[in-house]
């Protein structure tokens, strides 16, 4: 694994990793060549039509009963299988679900040429050893951190999403070079590029998901939420404070930080908040989180959810079920229905993403 930054471009030195921006990119390590981007869904829609108005040649790869085949011709894109477009493409993006991505590769492996590129927006299939790509080949990630529908009207904009850049294997020697081009043709270089590993991506990205953002965050709200009603306080009032009110906290911390939120709440707040939190994710909590990411290291999680996908998913949909049936979400869908214009701004959020079915 490669990970030294062996290259000219000059990174920014305040940060722990190398960051690069758009003075540190040679389009012509992409304008030259034929990408083929595999998948028309979130990313995939956004790297294309970013490639294309860059100048690089695009062609995206989708079955041929592929609802997205009508979207991509629209979008003015030359649409082919994914087979015909990696043996015409000297870059393939792999912008399909993760869970389908293996069987996609097997399908493509014959097409790639010594020198081409397999390139992917997570690491999870190459760390994992899901997809074992063969040593002619380079093999990056350009993994832009927002989904693909700001990818898109970003770049429309004139702006940038930040992106981070991965080599794991560097076949021809401009890996990154190539990389770091690609990231800036679907203009994640205006913003900045930040290098890391195939690994360091893939078992953040995880621990992060479960043990923070969606799985701690969901069960956090929950517990909070049985807490107040349990001891007899009504749903309505419980669903406001522990669910409704997250929103504005976190928008809080994603503008200014956690301290930024603490400036913006009241004294009591502050004050309870700094003396009682401690206390509820306490020492225990953290030795769970050291567990949830062991399991990710030691690839416990990994080899799990790959036979869940091979049995068809049993306990996902029965897990999903019992959420869906949870009290908070049936007061919630109620109290929501009191707030049109929150249901407006999710409608108009939904709409700026492609159509796209899930087993497509
Ligand atoms: P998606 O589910 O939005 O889109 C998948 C696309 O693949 C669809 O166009 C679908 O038509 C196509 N597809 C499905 N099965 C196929 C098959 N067998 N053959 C050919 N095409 C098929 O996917 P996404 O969220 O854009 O994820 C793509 C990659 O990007 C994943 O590796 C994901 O982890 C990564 N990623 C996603 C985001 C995000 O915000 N969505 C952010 C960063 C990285
Ligand atoms: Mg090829």
């Amino acid at each position: 694994m490669t990970h030294s930054a062996d290259t000219s471009a000059d990174a920014d030195a305040q940060f722990t990793q190398p960051v690069y921006h758009e003075s540190d990119a040679d389009r012509r390590h992409i304008t030259d060549k034929t990408v083929a981007v595999l998948g028309y869904g979130s990313q995939g829609h956004a790297h294309a039509q970013n490639l294309a108005d860059s100048g690089v040649d695009v062609v995206v790869g989708l079955r041929e009963d592929s609802s997205s085949r009508k979207a991509a011709e629209a979008d003015g894109l030359r649409v082919t299988t994914p087979v015909e477009a990696a043996s015409q493409a000297d870059v393939v993006s792999v912008l399909v679900p993760d869970t389908v991505q293996p069987s996609v590769f097997e399908a493509i492996e014959p097409e790639l040429d010594a020198g081409d590129t397999l390139q992917f927006a997570h690491g999870f299939n190459v760390h994992y050893g899901q997809i074992e790509p063969p040593e002619r080949v380079d093999v990056t990630m350009i993994a832009p951190k927002s989904p693909g529908h700001l990818v898109r009207r970003n770049y429309e904009a004139g702006e940038g999403t930040p992106a981070l850049l991965a080599v794991y294997q560097d076949a021809t020697g401009e890996a990154r070079q190539e990389a770091l081009a690609y990231a800036d043709a679907i203009g994640c270089a205006r913003a900045g590029v930040v290098e890391t590993t195939f690994r360091e991506e893939t078992e953040t990205d995880l621990f992060g998901e479960q043990a923070v953002l969606c799985g701690g965050v969901a069960e956090l709200t929950k517990a909070g939420y049985e807490t107040l009603v349990d001891a007899g306080y009504s749903p309505e009032m419980a669903y406001f404070e522990c669910l409704n009110e997250l929103k504005l906290i976190v928008d809080l911390m994603y503008e200014g930080g956690i301290g930024a939120m603490w400036d913006s709440v009241s004294d009591t707040a502050e004050y309870g908040g700094l003396t009682r939190g401690e206390a509820v994710v306490d020492e225990s909590v953290r030795e769970n989180m050291e567990e949830v990411l062991e399991e990710v290291q030691n690839g416990a999680f990994a080899t799990e959810w790959v036979a869940e996908n091979q049995a068809g998913r049993p306990s996902y949909k029965q897990r999903r079920k019992a959420e869906q049936e949870h009290d908070i979400e049936d007061v919630g869908e109620r109290l929501r229905s009191l707030f049109a214009w929150a249901e407006d701004e999710t409608e108009s959020e939904a709409e700026r993403e492609p159509e796209v079915s899930a087993d497509d």
